[in-house]
């Protein structure tokens, strides 16, 4: 699916693990992060500080549903599963998103 325009849900309801510049340890899960610009979109769209875990996300109806709104709620409820950076921590390859998406596949309906 094509991302939503004025969305932004994942930018603010997801965990990210990895470093976002201005926010060296990433972000929790329901912090906005400080490049979602009041219209939603990305300030470092195209530029090459931005996330890889970023650039490499593509929109899923699974996760983002068919409003922001639901995407909203289907990230946050993803957000209340156990974290994967509990023991024993898994190797990271990028955002705790994609982490518990490799995790807990299976909790996605
Ligand atoms: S939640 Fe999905 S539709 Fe919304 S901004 Fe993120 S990728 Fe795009
Ligand atoms: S860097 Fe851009 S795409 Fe990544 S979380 Fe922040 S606003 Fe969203």
């Amino acid at each position: 699916m094509d991302c939503r325009p004025d969305c932004g849900a994942c930018c603010i309801a997801t965990s990210i693990s990895s470093l976002i510049p201005g926010m060296p340890d990433g972000k929790p899960a329901g912090v906005r992060c400080i490049h979602l610009l009041g219209d939603f979109k990305c300030a470092l769209y195209g530029n090459t500080s931005r996330p890889k875990v970023c650039s490499d996300y593509k929109a899923e109806p699974e996760f983002c549903g068919y409003s922001r709104e639901e995407a909203i709620r289907i990230l946050s409820s993803l957000s209340d599963l156990p974290s994967p950076l509990d023991d024993p921590p898994p190797p990271l390859k990028g955002g705790y998103f994609l982490e518990l998406y490799t995790t807990f596949p299976s909790t996605i309906v």
